[in-house]
Formats: structure tokens, C-alpha cells, sequence
């Protein structure tokens, strides 16, 4: 059996992670940890996890927990992945990893010296539908792949306006929330890595002070293809998508960049356009634990790695400094 261990008593972790914790046989979630007692005991009891901590020490030292789940503010992501290797426990790390290349660095490498797994919760890598995407590109199924186009401009829901939008030290904006996302997504399904960035972001009337809720962009691929982006947390009504257009067909996605898609995917070639089959949708973090627990009992490795997360991080950081800067930054992995 697994215990986990979560640190950090989130939405996240009460909506999508329990229950996929919870769909995996012999997985059990032993305890939470909140830097208020009062708030873990009360979402303990909520959501039937046995034992509340106030400390990440407490929590770490429990024998039963095996995998620590961190879905804390980002800012904190990073001590408690090193104190989590220190005790030896595997870590599930929600994106984006940490602030800084430096810090994501350390993170892989404290898993990788303790001979712990390390995963990065992007979740979307395991959807149907952008498996069957990678799988038909790398079939070349639509030629060599030129252009991208991905649509991620969403609402924030009013229960999570609030770090994200006001606190650039906890990791606030939505280009370390979403862009990460779409990085990591599109590094999937075009199996290709992002050279550099040129971004535009703005303020739409969500976010205060230093955080952007809002940015346009161009992603340089090293193939050479060009990947678009809009994400933004104001946007009511846009309805994701994902595009990829060949030298001999496009795929066209609607609905996949959203927390759980089933979405549809089309594929056009010429005047003809026909839906792609992308399985039986099945719960993307249902997905992702179970190829985290897969890992951890040393079968293959985990939907997204840690060094994933330090890719999407690292285009995302890219991004945020184009923004700033008004000019194209080249993406600094190390
Ligand atoms: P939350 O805002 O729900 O929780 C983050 C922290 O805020 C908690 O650890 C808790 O710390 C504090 N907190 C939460 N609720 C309250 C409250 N009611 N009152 C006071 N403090 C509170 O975070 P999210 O679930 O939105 O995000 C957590 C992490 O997960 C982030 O890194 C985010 O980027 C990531 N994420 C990933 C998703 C994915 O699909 N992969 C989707 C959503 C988020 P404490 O109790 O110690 O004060």
C-alpha cells in the first residue's frame, strides 16, 4: 500500500487529487498538513484523511506516508520537495515546480541523489486527446508540423481570486498558472522543446500590482515551428482549443485545455474534415496518479518528470522577463 502525505490543504488537492488517490487500489491518503491546525483539522475532516499536521516536519516523519503530494503556493514548492527527498518520501509536485531555474534545478536533483521519483502535476499530458495528437504527429499523420495555435483564455472562478491574482511572491500570474500548462502540452505532443519567447501581458481588471492576468505570445520551437498562446484568467465566453498545422493535414482540438477534457479533436486535410477517435475518457489525475504509483514501484516513469516541469518553468520564466522587457528572450534551461 501507499500513504501520501499531502502538504498544503488546497482546492486542487480536495477536488481532483483525492478522488484519484483514492480510485487507485492499495492508495490511501494518510494526513494533511496546513500552516494553520485548524484549517488542516477542519479539511481533514471534510474530506475523511485520518490524521491533520501543522508542520511539513510532522508530516514528513509519519512512517506510513510513502508519497508526499505538494500543492502549496509556489513559493514553497521548493524547500518542501528538498525536505521531502531528505526523508525519503517519492514527490507528486504541482506546477509550476518553483520561481526560479536554480530553485527547479535543486528540486531534480535532491529527488534524483535520494533515489526518490519526482513527477510535475501536469495533468493534460493525459488526456486522450493530446495523446492521440502526439501519436498521429509522430505517426506523421499530418506531414512535418509548422505551426501551432493554443487557446487557454479562461475565467478565474471566484473561490480561486486570490493568490493568483495578488501575490507575485507566492508565484501569482497567469503565466506561471497556465503558460506552464500549455509549454508542457505543447512539448508533448510536438515532442519538441521551445527555443524562445516573445510575449505581450496586460492587466484586465482581475490582478493587482506586479501580476499579469492576462498575455499573447510566440513560442520558437527548435524544428522551427511557431507556437501561438493567449491565456488569461478574464476571458468568459473563448472555450479552449489547440491547433497543429502540417505539410500535409491540421488537427484541430476544442475543449482540451481545461482542468478534465474529454474534448473533440478533428483532423482536415484539404476540404475534408473528420473527428479523430481519442479513446474512452478517463480522468486526467486518475491518469497521473496512477502512472506516479507505477513509477514509485519502478515501472516506467511518471506522466510529466520533474525535469518537465523544470522545461515548462523555464519557457514560462521566459516569457514573463518578454513581457516585461518588450523584446524576444531566448529560453534559459540551466
Ligand atoms: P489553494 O489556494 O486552494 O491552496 C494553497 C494554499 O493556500 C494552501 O496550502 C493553504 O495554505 C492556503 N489556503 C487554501 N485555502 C485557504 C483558505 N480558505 N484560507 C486560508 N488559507 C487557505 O491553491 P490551489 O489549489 O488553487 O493551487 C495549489 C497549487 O496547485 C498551486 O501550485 C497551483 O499552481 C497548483 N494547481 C494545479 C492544477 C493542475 O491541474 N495541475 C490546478 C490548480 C492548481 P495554509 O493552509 O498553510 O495557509
Amino acid at each position: 500500500p501507499h500513504g501520501w502525505g499531502f502538504i498544503g490543504a488546497s482546492d486542487i488537492a480536495r477536488n481532483a487529487m483525492i478522488p484519484a488517490i483514492r480510485a487507485q487500489p492499495h492508495n490511501f491518503v494518510k494526513a494533511v498538513m496546513s500552516s494553520n491546525l485548524e484549517r488542516a483539522k477542519q479539511y481533514a475532516s471534510e474530506t475523511d484523511i485520518p490524521v491533520a499536521y501543522d508542520s511539513v516536519a510532522a508530516l514528513l516523519a509519519d512512517p506510513d506516508i510513502d508519497i508526499v503530494y505538494i500543492s502549496t503556493t509556489n513559493e514553497l514548492h521548493h524547500s518542501q520537495t528538498l525536505a521531502a527527498a531528505k526523508a525519503g518520501k517519492h514527490v507528486l509536485c504541482e506546477k509550476p515546480l518553483t520561481m526560479s531555474i536554480e530553485a527547479a534545478t535543486e528540486m531534480v536533483k535532491a529527488c534524483r541523489d535520494a533515489g526518490v521519483v519526482m513527477g510535475t502535476n501536469h495533468h493534460l499530458r493525459n488526456a486522450g486527446a493530446h495523446r492521440t495528437m502526439r501519436r498521429m504527429i509522430a505517426e506523421g499523420k499530418i506531414g512535418q508540423p509548422l505551426a501551432a495555435r493554443v487557446f487557454h483564455a479562461v475565467y478565474l472562478p471566484p473561490r480561486l481570486q486570490g493568490w493568483r491574482l495578488h501575490k507575485p511572491e507566492a508565484g501569482g500570474g497567469v503565466i506561471l498558472d497556465i503558460t506552464v500548462h500549455d509549454t508542457d502540452t505543447l512539448r508533448f505532443v510536438l515532442n519538441d522543446d521551445v527555443e524562445s519567447v516573445t510575449a505581450f501581458s496586460s492587466q484586465q481588471g482581475l490582478a493587482s500590482g506586479a501580476v499579469e492576468d492576462t498575455v499573447m505570445g510566440v513560442m520558437r520551437f527548435r524544428s522551427g515551428l511557431l507556437a501561438q498562446f493567449h491565456d488569461a484568467f478574464t476571458i468568459k465566453h473563448a472555450g479552449t482549443g489547440f491547433q497543429v498545422h502540417g505539410t500535409e493535414a491540421s488537427l484541430f482540438a476544442a475543449g482540451v485545455m481545461k482542468p478534465n477534457p474529454p474534448g473533440k479533436v478533428f483532423l482536415q486535410h484539404e476540404d475534408k474534415m473528420e473527428e479523430v477517435d481519442t479513446g474512452e475518457h478517463e480522468d486526467v489525475y486518475v491518469v497521473g496518479v496512477r502512472n506516479f504509483v507505477q513509477a514509485v514501484e519502478g515501472h516506467g516513469s511518471p506522466s510529466a518528470t520533474g525535469e518537465d516541469g523544470l522545461h515548462s518553468l523555464a519557457v514560462a520564466l521566459a516569457a514573463r522577463e518578454s513581457a516585461r522587457m518588450g523584446a524576444s528572450v531566448r529560453v534559459r534551461y540551466q
